[in-house]
């Protein structure tokens, strides 16, 4: 049983013009996909045909299949954090926590795109729960991910090329501010709330 494909939660031209629809053809369709479709080649046949995709990652790590696996799910934690005229910016117990970790929304925005945009090469900037230390914004370079370890994923920005040149080509900070207006806050809020238990 391979690992299946996920449709994007929202029309291709949903996120408009902050990701294009172009962008997301590409993304999406071509890379995401493509991620998935390399992932299911490399376990097909394996005592990892059938484990389901999270579980592939978490048990996954220095197998072959891992990047493979680990990019495929970090793009569906991604894309399931936008949506089309959503909050631009939480609230509740969620908005409580930042505002006590950052300062302020605008404080933990400002954060987080700095901390993206110090991230040498592709990868990946996180809001991530940790059991300790609470709210904390990290890198994960290539296909790394906060799957594998204690803290639980919230937020993802992703900071590899393909996900931004369309629209913005070199221009991190201008994508940074993109990203934050189709950021899904009720989503974030969501994945907060399971995560606290
Ligand atoms: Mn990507």
């Amino acid at each position: 049983m391979a690992v299946t494909p996920q449709d994007l939660p929202y029309p291709l031209e949903a996120l408009e013009p902050h990701i294009s629809r172009e962008t997301l053809e590409y993304h999406h369709g071509k890379h995401y996909k493509g991620y998935v479709d390399k992932l299911n080649a490399a376990i097909k046949g394996t005592d990892a045909d059938g484990i389901e995709l999270a579980e592939l990652v978490r048990s996954g790590e220095g197998k072959p299949y891992f990047n493979h696996a680990a990019q495929a799910w970090n793009h569906e934690f991604y894309f399931a954090g936008f949506g089309a005229g959503t909050a631009a910016a939480p609230d509740g117990e969620l908005a409580e926590a930042i505002a006590a970790k950052y300062g302020s929304f605008e404080d933990f925005v400002a954060q987080f795109s700095d901390q993206a945009k110090t991230l040498f090469g592709s990868g990946w900037t996180w809001l991530v729960l940790d059991p300790q230390s609470g709210l904390e914004i990290v890198n994960t370079a290539n296909a790394q991910t906060p799957l594998t370890g204690s803290a639980a994923p919230l937020l993802t920005c992703d900071m590899w090329e393909h996900a931004y040149y369309i629209d913005y080509r070199n221009e991190k900070p201008k994508y940074l501010s993109g990203f934050f207006e189709v950021v899904d806050w009720n989503s974030v809020a969501s994945r907060y709330a399971a995560a606290r238990g």
